[in-house]
């Protein structure tokens, strides 16, 4: 093995060693041994040490007991009986003849940042004992590795080992009560993701522990259904929240509506349902009413369902009538917010909501439909030192702009138009109010995008850092000069 590099991450095998107990041979004494003893000893093994001199955190771990000092050298008669040898820092001699007697004996060697000459590698670890998730990338890219393993440890929160150890000592009652897979299944997803999850993750192992016997004890156990609603955000999937992504990963069904990204269904499990609630032109979709028989049949059927939407659910997404709804029928559920529009748009656009001296406010105005756009109050939103945040505007600029202008807000005040905010299609177009209808029709400008009105609109000719479609208003003044000369 040691003669020719690895040719493939694939020739490595995962395996977990039980060390409790056993002998590991380690050769060093500086600072990297003294991690790899400290890890060995986390796992119950006896250290034999070889060093010259001693690292003083070694020195204190040092009892006889745990941890044998050798000395400098080694005998051949005191190699034997390991179930490991991992070589911190040697001379090349000692290194190779420690190898060699690693090979012939059949005990796997490490050698610390040296893959070609290891039969063995330690992988990046995440530790929720019993629970251990260990990463490699075949000696290849360790500090990939370990970026993973920083990204799995913000998933896992520490409580998943307690959860972990609950589910294994009731292991064999659950197996025996719910032979059948797909019902066993079920029975641990609502274990490793429901009440009993959010138990132990508030410290109260013991309602955990109570709440699982509980259910196991009942003959009728279907699994309590429950509906997640879910903010998707804008669109670019790492502004998901956390929890956003592990309900979707637990979820068996995904009633989802269009502005949700594609990519965000991906991280659905492969055989999760999906019903697209949509409202599409020119069909009548599915209806507020349809999308809550919806939820209704499949949180009674015991499905941990999510309801996904756009942005924030509590951001024009009728969260709330949707949550009446499950209140009504006593469907349990929860919210989990999402990156609205509004603030993703904004941030993506490099344009701040408020600033100091241009907006002290911001508002979150919707331009749906002739009725409601109608009732606005035009002269408070044509307010200075506001910013407006328009959702669903697009057919309606000519109105607001009208509106705007004919109640009192200063023809020149900036504007910003964000077309599919987040996404790698993003286009930002700024101009100034008088001109909002016609710097739309000017980039066609189409629907999902956010209008923002106030001083802080133009700063996304500065600020702006994603993407590079910035499309401009009409620059009058430069352009009576060019007609001029
Ligand atoms: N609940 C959603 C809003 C739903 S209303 C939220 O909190 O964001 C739908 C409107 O949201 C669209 O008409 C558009 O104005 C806005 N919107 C949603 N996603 C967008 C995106 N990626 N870029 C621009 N506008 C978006």
């Amino acid at each position: 093995m040691s003669e020719h590099s690895h040719p493939s991450a694939s020739s490595w095998f995962p395996v977990f060693l039980d060390l409790e107990g056993r002998r590991v041979l380690v050769i060093g004494g500086d600072e990297v041994a003294l991690r790899k003893i400290r890890r060995l000893h986390s796992a119950a093994a006896i250290v034999d040490l070889v060093a010259e001199t001693l690292h003083p955190g070694i020195a204190e771990l040092h009892d006889g007991e745990r941890l044998h000092w050798l000395g400098a050298s080694i005998a051949n008669d005191d190699l034997g009986g390991h179930a490991l040898i991992v070589i911190a820092s040697a001379d090349a001699f000692t290194r190779d003849r420690i190898r060699a007697w690693g090979e012939k004996q059949g005990v796997p060697v490490n050698v610390v940042d040296r893959l070609a000459e290891s039969s063995a590698i330690v992988p990046a670890v995440v530790d929720r004992s019993p629970l251990i998730i260990a990463i490699g990338s075949g000696g290849q890219a360790p500090e990939l590795a370990r970026m993973i393993r920083s990204r799995i440890e913000k998933l896992l929160p520490p409580s998943i080992g307690h959860l972990a150890s609950i589910a294994g000592s009731l292991a064999g009652r659950i197996r025996s009560r719910f032979p059948e897979l797909a019902r066993r299944r079920r029975f641990l997803d609502w274990v490793f993701n429901g009440l009993p999850a959010d138990e132990v993750a508030a410290g109260r192992e013991d309602h955990s522990r109570a709440l699982i016997t509980r259910a196991l004890e009942k003959d009728d156990w279907s699994g309590p259904g429950h509906v997640s609603l879910v903010g998707a955000g804008p669109g670019e999937p790492e502004l998901l929240t956390l929890r956003a992504l592990s309900r979707i990963q637990a979820a068996d069904v995904i009633v989802h509506d269009g502005l949700v990204d594609a990519r965000i269904l991906d991280y659905a499990r492969r055989d999760a349902e999906f019903v697209d609630v949509a409202k599409r032109p020119g069909e009548n979709g599915v209806g507020q009413d349809g999308i809550h028989g919806v939820l209704l049949e499949h949180a009674r059927a015991g499905a941990r369902v999510v309801r996904l939407k756009g942005g924030d659910p509590m951001v024009f997404g009728r969260g709330g009538e949707e949550l009446a709804f499950l209140r009504a029928n006593s469907i349990a559920y929860e919210v989990v917010p999402g990156v609205t529009a509004a603030s993703a748009c904004a941030a993506y656009a490099g344009l701040p909501l408020t600033q100091r001296g241009m907006a002290q406010s911001v508002r979150l105005v919707t331009a749906h439909c002739e009725r409601s756009i109608d009732r606005l109050d035009w002269a408070a939103l044509a307010a200075d030192y506001q910013t407006l945040a328009f959702y669903m505007s697009v057919g309606q600029l000519a109105h607001i702009e009208h509106q705007l202008i004919a109640h009192g807000r200063s023809p020149d005040t900036p504007v910003a138009l964000v077309e599919n905010g987040t996404r790698p299609d993003q286009r930002v177009a700024v101009g100034e109010l008088r001109e909002l209808a016609a710097l739309a029709r000017e980039h066609a400008i189409s629907s999902p995008a956010m209008l923002f009105v106030g001083e802080v609109a133009a700063l996304a000719r500065e600020l702006g850092w994603y993407g590079d479609a910035l499309l401009k208003g009409r620059e009058r003044i430069p352009q009576a000069v060019a007609a001029t000369g």
